[in-house]
C-alpha cells in the first residue's frame, strides 16, 4: 500500500491502492488535468449536458411544501429532471468522455440504487464503449427496473453475492476487475469517493449543480439561501451543490444520511451520527469516516434507499464534518417514506428515496426556522425506481 500526499482534504483522502494500480490512478490524474484545459472536450461536455441531459436544471419553488412547513420558502433543485432521472449522468458522461480521451474502450462501474449503473450504461452506449456494471444481489432485487434498463442499454449487470450484497460489495468487485483490466478499462466511480483523483473529479463534474443553484437563487430572491440541504450517500450530489457555497459563511449546509432503523443499533448507514460504530479509517482507497467494527472489519449497513446504503463516505465530507462547515444529520427509513409520500401528495413529484431523506429533514427542521427563511433542497433523483421498495414497505403487492 502506498500513499500520495496529493488529493488530501485535511487528514482525509489520499491514494491508497495496491502498487499495481498507482500508475493507472496517475494516468487518470494527468489525463483529467488535460481534459480540464482542453477547449474541444469542454465544449463537447457542455453540449452533452445541455442537449443530452437537459441542463440547465430548474430551481423550483415548492409553494405547497413551503406552506406545509410554515413561513419559509423551499426551493427544489430538480436534478430528478436529468436524463436517466438523477444527478449521476453528469458525472458518468464526464468520466466517459475522459475515458475515451484516454483511449479506453470499456467502462465498468459499481451501482447501488442502479442510477449510476444506468448513467454509465447510457454514456457507454452514447460513446460506443462496452460496459459492465457490478451490483449487489440485494440491490438487484429492490431496484429491478434499473437492472432491466441497464440490459436494454447494452450493459452487462454482474451480480455480487459477497458480504451484505449491497454497494460496498459491488465496489470491492469493481476494484478487483479494474486491477486486472486497467489497460483498456476505465472505472467510472459513481460518487465522490475512492482513491485520489476520483473524489475531486466527481466533485468537479457535479459542481455544476451548485453553480446553477447559486446563480438562479440570486436571480429569484436577490440573496443567498439560508440553508442548503442534500442527502449524503457517497456524497456526490451533496458536494456538488455545497461546493458553490462553502465560502459563504451565512449559508448553513446540511447533509442528511440514512438513519435506517435508527442510529443506536447497526441497521443504518450514518457515518457521522454514530460515534460508537464509525471512525476514521482507510476504505476503498481513501481515508475517511467509515462504519467499522473494533476488529477493523467494515460493517454492513442498512437503508431503505439503496443509494445511501454504504459504509464509507467521500473524504471531503469527513473534512467538512471535522471542520464543522457542514452539519450532518440523518433521517430514518420511516421518516424518509413519510417524506416521499408528502412530496408526492403536496407537489406532484415522486422523489427518489435517497432525496426523500433530505426532504424528511426539511419537514422536521423548516418549521423551526425564522419567518422568510430560504431553503434549497437538492432533489437528487426521481422515485420511479423506488416504487417497489415503497410498496414492499407498505405491504402492498404491485
Ligand atoms: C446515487 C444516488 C444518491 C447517493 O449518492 P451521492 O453520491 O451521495 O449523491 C442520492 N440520490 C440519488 C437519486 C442517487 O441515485
Amino acid at each position: 500500500m502506498r500513499e500520495n500526499r496529493k488529493g488530501y482534504f485535511g487528514n482525509f483522502g489520499g491514494m491508497f491502492a495496491p502498487e499495481t494500480m498507482i500508475p493507472a490512478l496517475k494516468e487518470v490524474e494527468e489525463s483529467y488535468a488535460q481534459f480540464k484545459k482542453d477547449p474541444g472536450l469542454q465544449k463537447e461536455y457542455s453540449r452533452l449536458l445541455k442537449d443530452f441531459c437537459g441542463r440547465e436544471i430548474p430551481l423550483y419553488e415548492a409553494k405547497n411544501l413551503s406552506r406545509a412547513c410554515g413561513n419559509v420558502s423551499i426551493y427544489l433543485k430538480r436534478e430528478d429532471l436529468n436524463h436517466t432521472g438523477a444527478h449521476k449522468i453528469t458525472n458518468a458522461l464526464g468520466q466517459a468522455l475522459l475515458a475515451k480521451h484516454m483511449g479506453k474502450t470499456r467502462l465498468i462501474a459499481e451501482t447501488g440504487a442502479g442510477q449510476h449503473g444506468v448513467a454509465t450504461a447510457t454514456a457507454a452506449a452514447l460513446l460506443g464503449m462496452s460496459c459492465d456494471i457490478y451490483m449487489g444481489t440485494v440491490d438487484m432485487q429492490r431496484q429491478r427496473p434499473n437492472v432491466f434498463r441497464m440490459n436494454l442499454l447494452g450493459a452487462e449487470v454482474i451480480p455480487v453475492h459477497s458480504g451484505g450484497k449491497t454497494l460496498k460489495d459491488a465496489v470491492n468487485e469493481a476494484l478487483r476487475d479494474w486491477t486486472k483490466t486497467v489497460k483498456g478499462t476505465h472505472y467510472v466511480f459513481g460518487s465522490a469517493l475512492g482513491p485520489h483523483p476520483f473524489p475531486s473529479i466527481v466533485r468537479d463534474f457535479q459542481s455544476v449543480i451548485g453553480k446553477e443553484t447559486r446563480k438562479e437563487i440570486l436571480k429569484r430572491v436577490g440573496r443567498l439561501p439560508d440553508e442548503v440541504v442534500a442527502c449524503v450517500g457517497g456524497g456526490s450530489n451533496a458536494i456538488g451543490i455545497f461546493s458553490a457555497f462553502l465560502n459563504d459563511k451565512s449559508v448553513c449546509l446540511t447533509g442528511v444520511e440514512a438513519g435506517g432503523k435508527g442510529v443506536r443499533g447497526l441497521d443504518h448507514a450514518s457515518r457521522f451520527c454514530c460515534p460508537k460504530h464509525s471512525s476514521a479509517g482507510i476504505f476503498h482507497g481513501t481515508r475517511s469516516y467509515v462504519l467499522q467494527k473494533k476488529s477493523g472489519y467494515i460493517s454492513d449497513t442498512h437503508s431503505i434507499s439503496a443509494g445511501l446504503d454504504y459504509s464509507g463516505v467521500g473524504p471531503q465530507h469527513a473534512y467538512l464534518f471535522e471542520t464543522g462547515r457542514v452539519s450532518y444529520t440523518y433521517a430514518t427509513d420511516s421518516e424518509a417514506v413519510k417524506a416521499f409520500k408528502c412530496l408526492c401528495e403536496t407537489e406532484g413529484i415522486i422523489p427518489a428515496l435517497e432525496s426523500s431523506h433530505a426532504i424528511a429533514y426539511v419537514l422536521k427542521n423548516a418549521p423551526k426556522l425564522a419567518e422568510g427563511s430560504v431553503v434549497v433542497v437538492n432533489l437528487s433523483g426521481r422515485g420511479d425506481k423506488d416504487i417497489f421498495s415503497v410498496a414492499d414497505y407498505f405491504g402492498i403487492k404491485i
